[in-house]
């Protein structure tokens, strides 16, 4: 009857609510560490674009397609764009001491960088900066201090904190309004090949507005696309525009790497704090990332800090964490994946992170009488009425995958099932907190999808004898968006 689900093929992650993302790299390239990495869990491999080539990245999206094919999953697929990323440029030998105290001149031509000189990838800066304002490089370890500008092919900076700068480390200015584009050509083609090669999100990095946001959309939709977006939040101007960024998102991503350089990382925690309860209220699906197992690049296990960071993540309501160079580059990618599953299976198990008896839901409630208020209500209702009834399920039959993220986004104890016949949606519901779905023909009549599913968790255990299930849907069957059907059905002992 069915023919695939969501995520990962089962085992540790069949039943945990929290997805989970591994950054693919050298170190997943090979066809037996990326299966063990399905096996451990993960739900979507992120494609990195501000490393590897296309060609790296091609070959890692015929690998994930054949393994969902192998083992009947859908682990969807990330393609997440640098970016507007200010690098230096390279160095004569590699790399250059930088002392405190010393004077040193960032210029936009490679040719500028004579001794005391350091080549920046970003033409608009000398017309950027101003006098007094930070440029940091390399994570944020080399903190320099405008001086003056000469507003075209040079910058004069002092250097505060030094330290040994190496060629094509980033550069961060918190305070600059840069005027580079958020889209980049770079990132049109690789957007564009990305498309192409039918990737399921695109992640766009240094949002710093809306538009920037709706501008990816029209590329995408230029192409006759509609993969989903998620906007990387690292900057401070997306603080500014918080709010309509998670609006017209499909998923919000706390890119911590970054973000903890651009604004003063004590802020970070309690950021990634609001950013999420935010999210979950506007129910668009937000993503933790960053330094989550950082210490297992090289070690076989994490430290009680990342441990502990992982598990907050989960009782914060986030609906995936991501792993970068954790799995990309590091020596353990599998058993890192393994280990991140086990937190969070562990904390959901013993923390209280959904709704059950006694609690509120979480998420918003219907707004005022509008387009939306109706599946709105439904939803909320749903979850409300699975609540009071202890029921084990809520099955929701979905076109647009709206109803699924809606129902998630009140983070219900119940399981969250998503019938479609929508086969794109699978794996960009893969993403989405407690969410799994599966492809399910109909007959067209709402009584035979209702039975089908019901069918489809009693054979798979997922629903038994004594069990009360809730049903969400439109009736006419076929009319998308319609969102108007409430059901609750008792499984007879
Ligand atoms: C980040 O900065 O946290 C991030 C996820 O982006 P990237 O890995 O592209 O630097």
């Amino acid at each position: 009857m069915t023919v695939e689900g969501t995520g990962s093929p089962g085992g540790r992650n069949e039943r945990s609510h929290t997805k989970l993302i591994a950054t693919l790299g050298p170190a997943t390239a090979d066809r037996e560490v990326m299966r063990k990495l399905f096996i451990e869990g993960i739900d979507v491999c992120r494609l990195n674009f501000s490393h590897g080539s296309l060609q790296d990245h091609s070959a890692s999206i015929d690998m994930v397609r054949d393994l969902n094919r192998e083992m009947g999953v859908n682990v969807a697929i990330l393609a997440d764009l640098q970016g507007p990323k200010l690098r230096v440029g390279e160095i004569e030998g590699g790399g250059m001491e930088l002392h405190e105290g010393q004077s040193l001149r960032l210029v936009t031509q490679p040719a500028g960088a004579r001794e005391n000189g350091l080549h920046v990838n970003c033409g608009s800066l000398p017309g950027d900066v101003e006098a007094g304002e930070e440029v940091l490089l390399d994570d944020g370890k080399i903190m320099l201090r405008v001086l003056e500008t000469d507003g075209a092919a040079s910058v004069l900076a002092r250097v505060v904190h030094g330290g040994l700068i190496r060629s094509g480390k980033g550069i961060n200015l918190p305070s600059t309004r840069l005027s580079v584009p958020s889209l980049t050509e770079k990132d049109r083609r690789d957007a564009a090949f990305a498309l192409e090669r039918g990737v399921d999100w695109l992640a766009l990095s240094f949002v710093r507005s809306p538009e920037d946001i709706l501008a990816l959309r029209k590329v995408v939709s230029d192409a006759g696309n509609r993969a989903w977006i998620v906007a990387k939040i690292e900057k401070p101007q997306a603080l500014e525009h918080i709010d309509r960024i998670i609006e017209v998102s499909d998923a919000v991503m706390v890119a911590r790497g970054d973000l903890g350089v651009e604004v003063d990382f004590h802020r970070v925690p309690m950021i990634q704090k609001r950013i999420v309860d935010k999210c979950i209220r506007a129910a668009t699906p937000v993503i933790i990332a960053t330094q989550m197992m950082e210490s297992m690049i090289e070690n076989y296990r994490p430290t009680r800090a990342e441990a502990t960071d992982v598990a907050n993540a989960v009782l914060d309501g986030a609906d995936a964490l991501m792993l970068s160079g954790e799995t990309a580059v590091g020596r353990y990618p599998d058993t890192v994946v393994g280990n991140m599953q086990r937190i969070i299976d562990w904390t959901e198990a013993h923390g209280v992170q959904s709704c059950g008896e006694g609690e509120m839901p979480r998420g918003a409630g219907p707004g005022k009488a509008g387009a939306s208020s109706l599946p709105d209500s439904i939803c909320y209702g749903a979850v409300q009425m699975a609540r009071q009834n202890g029921a084990r399920a809520i099955v929701t039959f979905t076109h647009s995958g709206y109803t699924a993220v809606r129902i998630s986004s009140h983070r219900p104890s119940a399981d969250i099932f998503a019938f479609t016949m929508n086969r794109r949606l699978l794996p960009l519901l893969s993403m989405v907190w407690g969410v799994r779905a599966f492809y399910l023909e109909s007959s067209g009549q709402i009584e035979d999808y209702v039975n089908r599913s019901m069918q489809f968790l009693r054979e798979r255990d997922l629903a038994g004898p004594g069990d009360t299930v809730v049903h969400v849907g439109s009736i006419p069957l076929q009319e998308h968006g319609k969102t108007n059907m409430l059901k609750l059905s008792y499984l007879e002992e």
